[in-house]
């Protein structure tokens, strides 16, 4: 089976590599900001059609000509990813990019061979700890200190330019023989704004603690910015504040989830979770920075049972997002649409008056539920 995993290293450029890496930042960005623009003239307008017009482009503004060009034509391919995304209703349609907000570029691997000399435009050397990128030649970087040989197919590259400091992702395509575990142990698992996961067998991962800490300092940060002159000096150093908190934010989460997760497969062979409901979270998560951090924690959360079920050969279902899972009783099937109101914490039957904690009683109905009808999503 193909598995795509990505390895993130920080990168250390030399001076005038910075700046090379700003530059194919900033041409990127405006790369995408004109195909955008003749998107918005003209909707007909495809990837192919869009990607024919970078020479014209290029000869037009021939400061294009001094970055590597398949970070050009990446953002092309990301022009088109955020308009299937409002295609499909998970997005808003495509904004142009501002240039305190966009700050990373992709490149494509690309190999080809010339004379029986084999050329690479993306290697990986971690016995030297050097990355060669397009342009960039050979630029140090660190992280994964254990890890000697990257298996499998490099895709792209991401490279961040955040607070100062630089990044690489490295996207690579694996190729695993997976075993189907037998599957020995099942769990329902409920998703929820209260409490971040609850296990149908009664374990609560309690809302991040994380969470309080950077929702203040996000929270100080944007009073703060909102007072200063947009693009002045300070409004700048503190957007860059304000951006190093959301990548502590991240991290951070990573961290949670990995352990949550981690806990869950280790003793469960079939894991069921719910839908998200994409469009309604977006919704909400413009309302408040709470919700916004609350759901992507749980999108994550979801994201990672999926692809760790994968790759250790666990079954995972998704029960659809329209099943009631907190509206019925868990031990009579009877539906109390009460609980629709989500400051109801305790479900109580009256049928069959059974007492249970609403989250807890979510999670046993999720797990009967995809039990019952195997929803098979993958
Ligand atoms: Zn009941």
């Amino acid at each position: 089976m193909k598995i795509i995993r990505s390895y993130k290293f920080r990168l250390y450029p030399s001076n005038s590599e910075q700046e090379l890496i700003n530059k194919t930042i900033g041409c990127s960005r405006f790369v995408y900001n004109q195909m955008l623009a003749r998107k918005k003239d003209n909707s007909k307008l495809n990837t192919h059609e869009l990607i024919k017009e970078l020479p014209a482009l290029t000869k037009e503004y021939p400061f294009l000509s001094e970055v590597d060009g398949c970070a050009l034509r990446c953002a092309i391919f990301n022009l088109e990813d955020s308009f299937k995304k409002y295609s499909a209703k998970q997005g808003e349609y495509p904004r142009f990019k501002a240039k305190e907000i966009d700050n990373s570029y992709q490149t494509n691997f690309m190999r080809s061979e010339y004379k029986n000399r084999i050329y690479e435009s993306i290697k990986l050397d971690l016995k030297n700890k050097v990355i060669t990128l397009p342009k960039l030649k050979e630029v140090k970087i660190r992280g994964y200190r254990k890890l000697e040989k990257i298996e499998g197919r490099i895709i792209k590259a991401t490279i961040e330019h955040i607070a100062n400091k630089y990044y690489v992702s490295v996207c690579v395509e694996e190729n695993k023989e997976i075993e189907k575990v037998i599957p020995n142990s099942v769990v329902g698992i409920d998703v929820g704004v209260k409490s971040l996961v609850t296990t149908s067998d009664g374990e609560y991962y309690g809302n991040p603690n994380y969470l309080k800490k950077y929702e203040r300092k996000i929270k100080g940060l944007q009073k703060s910015l909102s007072r200063k002159e947009r693009g002045s000096k300070n409004y700048l150093k503190t957007k860059l504040k304000l951006k190093e908190v959301y990548r502590k934010l991240q991290n951070a989460r990573r961290k949670t989830n990995e352990e949550i997760v981690s806990k869950i497969i280790k003793s469960h062979d079939v894991i069921i979770t719910e839908s998200l409901n994409v469009k309604e979270m977006i919704k909400q998560g413009n309302k408040s920075l709470r919700k916004s951090i609350l759901n992507s924690a749980m999108a994550d959360i979801i994201r990672r049972l999926k692809y760790k079920c994968k790759w250790l050969g666990k079954e995972f279902y998704q029960v659809p997002e329209f099943y009631a899972s907190s509206q019925i009783c868990s031990r009579c099937g009877s539906k109390n649409k009460q609980l629709k109101d989500i400051n109801i914490r305790k479900y109580e039957c009256e049928k069959c008056g059974l007492i249970i904690e609403r989250d807890l009683n979510a999670s046993i109905n999720i797990m009967s539920e995809g039990l019952f009808k195997n929803y098979h999503l993958n």
